[in-house]
Parts: structure tokens; C-alpha cells; sequence
């Protein structure tokens, strides 16, 4: 940041914009309105990155290790997808954060020319080192009750101090160690148009204490992400620029995400993500306590939900963009999207169901291929079984946000809430099947 601070200034330097910043944009186009007139928190927009534009609300594909398992970038693009969100944690083990670089960044590396994401790494070296998958729980510092959980039977393998976290690699266990300013660096070299700021990730299981304490931490390591990042932006001032969101933590506390929300709003941040465990019955809840406190010109993404209730809930609420794994990970074990739910292609009843996997999908394998002949290549344990059933999964939530998106604009977003939501889960499936 020297250079851009003026001599005797008094303010912290990380607080003041970068000059670059005017290369990432996001405009709010319509904004909600529940059906008595009332203002809602959810709107349409449009981000603008140095790879393209990205029409919110938006489901964001996730491409965990620079692929979007079993599907081609050319499908990815053919099904609609506007952009693609890499595992900060992943590439920096395997191949490392140079290679990319050296490649020309994530998606030259991939062959996808689209907006690309990358995750901070937080999530993965917290996550993976208790042991817990969403719910996860790690300090070296408290000893006591719930703050020292670890998943039973899981070791520790990653450990929080004031600086970062030390971690063991899930693949070979070597020692690692991130810091904010660690993965500032690997996610520059990664090279990705959005980047997610370092934070602590706590638990539902957390004590109240802790979780206020882990908020400060977060908040420091937010300060110091924005001034690594704006550093190496000067640094390497020949790359396309590259935003940066800071992370709202806070748990289930309204005082503590409103806290979150005000300390980090106020920093340069080119947009945000909500982040942390959240409760199912309560995500309309904290993303609308968030939305309502962060700026209202800056995006606001929301980590890692994908079910249609969930999708409909945090668009209702404010988010913008939304990133999942399960389109692939439900499609590697043969299930698939249909408007009247989801059903598993392992079952009997397909072996002779010359339908497509859902009527009047325009999906590329409901163009082309049978639910019998997807059946047959699962059963037969063949790859590209999963490859035609993520390409479906992929396309029916991508289209879903979509559908979302453009009843925002035209005024009908309610009814088409109600629509789907009741068609999606209607009760028990007709045993003949969708
Ligand atoms: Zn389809």
C-alpha cells in the first residue's frame, strides 16, 4: 500500500480503495417486491469482471479443483453456467498456486474464458483439520467444552493462532501453514476475478465468547487481506485486476453478523460473502440481517447451498451468487433434479424408461439420451454416467436461478416461489416415478 497513503495521514492505509478497483463493477437493477407492495431485500444485478458479466441472482458452478468433475468447460458453458468457483486449499497442494500462474491464471489454466471464483482456503484448512464437514470447530487456545471439539475419532490437524493456521495436508500430511497474506498470495497467482478474504470459521457449538473473539480475529485478518491484496495488485500490475470479499462471520448472533457486517462493510471490499454454519431454518434470517447492514452497491455472495427451498430463500433475502458442490456430488451417485424432486436413477423401475431424465429439459442429455441408457451406464459403473447426470443437475439449477431472476424483473417471483416450491415437494413420489 506505500505509495498510496499520503504522507502524515492519519487514517489506517488498508481503509482507503485502490485505484484498480473500478475494473470489477456490480449495478442493482430491479429490486424485489413482496407481493403487498412491500419492499423485499433480494434484487436483480449485473457484476462485470475483466472475463465477462455475471447476470445475478446466479448459480455459481463449482470446479473444486479447477474442473467441474466429469463435465467438459465447453458443456459448462453450453449449460448456461456464468461462472466457475475453484478451491483456493485444493490448487495450492495439488498442482500449486505457480503453476496457474504460470498458465495464465485459473481459467486460461482450465480452458474456461468465463468469471471465475476462488475460495480462500479458510473452509478447507478449518473444515478438513477437525474433522467436521459443514460444522467445524478448531482453536489451540481454549481447551474447554465445545471450543476444543473435534469430529470423534477425527485427529486435530489444524490449529488457530492470532498470525493463521497451521494445517496437515489431507493428502500426504505434510504441515502447511495459511495466513491472510499466505492466501492473498496463492489466490493472486491463482489468478481467479473474485477472491474470498482469510477468516476464522467457528461452529454453531462455539461458546458466545469465543465467537466474539473469533470475530475480531476476522476482522483483523480482513484489514491486513486488503492491504496484502492491494500490494501485490501494484505488485503485479500487468494481471487483470482482481476483486476482493470479505467474509461476514457471526454465527446465529444478529448483534454479531450486524457487527460483521458494519467493521467489514466499511473496508474497500469489492463485494462480500456470508459465510459460517448456518441452520437451515434460519438462512432467510441471517442473509437478511446481513443484506439490510452491508452497502447496498456491493454483491453479496452466499457459500455453498443448492437445494431449490434454499436457492429461493436467500435470493428472497439478498444474495446474489451462490456456489454448490452437490449438482456433481448427487449426480456421482446416479441422482437427479426434476421439477417434482429428486429421484435416484439406481432404482429398477428405469432399466426400461425410455424417457428422458426430466420431459421438456433443454439440457444437452435430455436432448440425446434416456434414463434407461443412464441407468445402464451407472449400473455398469461406466464415467459417463455421472458426466450426463451433472450435465442435467448443472443445467436445472443454473435454469431455476435463472427462472428466479427473470421473475425478479417482471414482477412475479412470488408466484413463482410458491410454484416450484410446491411442485419440488409435493410429498411422496409417484411410485411410477417422475
Ligand atoms: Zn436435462
Amino acid at each position: 500500500m506505500a505509495g498510496h497513503a499520503p504522507p502524515g495521514a492519519a487514517a489506517d492505509p488498508a481503509v482507503r480503495p485502490h485505484p484498480r478497483q473500478g475494473e470489477f463493477g456490480f449495478t442493482v437493477g430491479t429490486r424485489l417486491c413482496r407481493p403487498d407492495g412491500s419492499p423485499a431485500l433480494g434484487r436483480t444485478g449485473t457484476i462485470t469482471t475483466p472475463h465477462g458479466r455475471i447476470r445475478t441472482p446466479a448459480f455459481v458452478t463449482v470446479g473444486t479443483k479447477a474442473t467441474v468433475k466429469t463435465v467438459l468447460p465447453e458443456s459448462v458453458r453450453e449449460l448456461g453456467a456464468q461462472a466457475v468457483l475453484a478451491n483456493a486449499y485444493h490448487l495450492y497442494l495439488q498442482p500449486g498456486a505457480d503453476v496457474l500462474d504460470e498458465a495464465g491464471g485459473l481459467g486460461a489454466f482450465m480452458n474456461w474464458d468465463g468469471p471465475t471464483f476462488t475460495d480462500s482456503g479458510g473452509f478447507q484448512v478449518m473444515s478438513l483439520g477437525s474433522g467436521f464437514k459443514k460444522v467445524i470447530d478448531m482453536t489451540a487456545v481454549e481447551t474447554s467444552g465445545a471450543d476444543d471439539a473435534v469430529a470423534p475419532g477425527k485427529e486435530r490437524l489444524a490449529n488457530v493462532d492470532e498470525d493463521g493456521v497451521w494445517f496437515k495436508s489431507h493428502l500426504n500430511g505434510d504441515m502447511h501453514r495459511f495466513s491472510p497474506e499466505i492466501s492473498m498470495g496463492v489466490q493472486h497467482r491463482i489468478g481467479a476475478d473474485i477472491m474470498f478474504a482469510f477468516d476464522e470459521l467457528t461452529t454453531l457449538h462455539n461458546s458466545r465468547s469465543y465467537q466474539v473473539e473469533s470475530l475480531e480475529r476476522t476482522r483483523r485478518w480482513a484489514e491486513r487481506c486488503i492491504a496484502e491484496h492491494f500490494r501485490l495488485t501494484d505488485e503485479r500490475a500487468h494481471k487483470p485486476y482482481q476483486a476482493l470479499f470479505g467474509v461476514i462471520q457471526g454465527a446465529q448472533y444478529r448483534d454479531l453478523r450486524r457487527k460483521a457486517c458494519l467493521d467489514l462493510g466499511a473496508l474497500p471490499f469489492d463485494g462480500f460473502g456470508i459465510g459460517g454454519a448456518l441452520e437451515k431454518e434460519n438462512l432467510g434470517t441471517i442473509v437478511g440481517w446481513c443484506s439490510a447492514a452491508l452497502p447496498e452497491d456491493k454483491p453479496r455472495h452466499l457459500l455453498g447451498i443448492s437445494e431449490p427451498d434454499d436457492l429461493f430463500t436467500a435470493i428472497e433475502n439478498g444474495a446474489d451468487t451462490f456456489d454448490c458442490v452437490s449438482p456433481t456430488r448427487v449426480a456421482r451417485n446416479s441422482a437427479f433434479y426434476t421439477p417434482h424432486g429428486r429421484f435416484n436413477l439406481a432404482g429398477q423401475r428405469y432399466k426400461r424408461d425410455f424417457t428422458p431424465l426430466q420431459e421438456g429439459c433443454d439440457c444437452y442429455t435430455c436432448a440425446n439420451y434416456t434414463r434407461a441408457y443412464i441407468h445402464h451406464l451407472y449400473k455398469a459403473k461406466e464415467m459417463l454416467s455421472h458426466t450426463l447426470i451433472s450435465i442435467h443437475n448443472e443445467r436445472f439449477v443454473v435454469r431455476m436461478v435463472d427462472n428466479a431472476r427473470e421473475a425478479i424483473g417482471n414482477g412475479t417471483f412470488f408466484e413463482l416461489k410458491e410454484r416450484t416450491l410446491s411442485a419440488y415437494y409435493a410429498g411422496k413420489p409417484d411410485p411410477q416415478g417422475p
